[in-house]
């Protein structure tokens, strides 16, 4: 059985829970824990020692050559930890740290175990917006390297029992502090040229970017999913459900002359929908993944609602497509990598 502890999300400091204590304890014998985060659950090791590290890439699956986010509790930290802070990533952290906002920053040598940045000469760092995620690492005393808490290629987990699901038997724990507020994982975000660039979208927009620091651009290799993207992780497939996805760029009737044609091919088909069209569509599993009017309960159950096609027979799935304005780019985003960029259109 893995070590689950349950914390209440209104922690305030590690004296008045003894698992934020056991778990910071496990980190310092560089040992992995997941943790929720404001984005997803994540799986957290010391970021200073290989061996802990290590212990990321082989619960996971990653490959070596994806690089790690390194998530700190105190803004004061920042400084001991990078060569360089630049004034736009100096206004970033003003305005949206803790949050959803991994920006990038020249290495600093022999700081961080070379495994985080996976030979990069930068390195990736947030602060999370999660009171549990932050009391564990200031319990830790460590700077902790922490990508997604799922086996790599799959959708990233929002619950303490997507972890286990993925990870039993891997990890030496998770702290359960219920479901994930944002539901996508942070922007990450490069400041160290002249214009920022945004490697991946997430939480934080580009909206919101551009309120504090003007025009940002965004990673051109993330439109089509060609090219090499700068952020390593990028490029490879990424929360897929076991059914393949295709992306419907059309009417709901048209996907549903889709679903038809799949069905009387002798397919069982899925569909990804909202709640204003939920009650349209005749298919095999349909499934809301929110409401269109709102795209942050969209983000919210994203991931959710592509591995719960994992539970049905589904041999197909169709879904809608949204707006690339706001947490929409990163829903798309991430839809896109879902579906493998498979988009039909009529
Ligand atoms: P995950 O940890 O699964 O949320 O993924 C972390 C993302 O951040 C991946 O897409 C990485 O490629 C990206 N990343 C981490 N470090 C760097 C870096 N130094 N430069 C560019 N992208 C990075
Ligand atoms: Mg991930």
């Amino acid at each position: 059985m893995i070590k689950r502890w349950i914390v209440e999300n209104d922690v305030d400091s590690k004296e008045s829970y003894p698992q934020i204590v056991d778990a910071a304890t496990i980190l310092q014998q560089d040992e992995v824990i997941a943790f929720p985060t404001e984005t997803v659950y994540g799986l957290g090791a010391n970021a200073k020692s290989d061996r802990a590290v290590e212990k990321i890439f082989e619960a996971k699956g990653r490959p070596s050559d994806n690089p790690l986010i390194v998530h700190i509790s105190n803004k004061t930290q920042l400084e001991e930890l990078v060569a360089d802070i630049p004034s736009a990533a100096a206004k970033l952290i003003e305005a949206y740290w803790p949050g959803p906002l991994t920006l990038i920053f020249k290495n600093k040598a022999g700081v961080f175990s070379s495994k985080v940045t996976a030979g990069l000469d930068t390195v990736a760092i947030r602060m999370p917006d999660h009171p549990v995620a932050l009391a564990i690492i200031e319990a830790s005393g460590l700077p902790i390297a922490a990508p997604s808490a799922n086996r790599s290629g799959k959708p990233s987990p929002t619950t303490a029992q997507h972890v286990i699901d993925d990870l039993e038997g891997r990890i030496a724990g998770v702290v359960d502090g219920g479901e994930t507020g944002v539901g996508v994982e942070s922007t990450v975000l490069d400041c160290t040229g002249e214009i920022p660039v945004i490697l991946r979208p997430g939480g934080v927009t580009k909206e919101q970017i551009e309120e504090v620091v003007g025009k940002v651009a965004v990673d051109p290799s993330l439109k089509e999913g060609k090219g090499a993207p700068k952020s390593p992780g990028m490029k490879y497939t990424h929360y897929a459900p076991d059914a393949p996805v295709y992306l419907v760029d059309g009417s709901r009737e048209y996907i549903q002359q889709l679903v038809d044609e799949k069905r009387a091919e002798g397919m069982k088909v899925g569909v990804l929908t909202t709640k204003e069209y939920l009650a349209y569509f005749n298919a095999d599993t349909i499934l809301s993944v929110g409401e269109r009017r709102d795209l942050h309960t969209v983000a919210h159950h994203l991931y959710d609602t592509l591995r719960a096609f994992n539970g049905s027979d589904v041999d197909i799935i169709f879904s809608e497509m949204f707006p690339e304005k706001g947490v929409g780019l990163a829903i798309m985003n991430r839809l896109q990598k879902a579906a493998g960029y498979r988009v039909i259109k009529p």
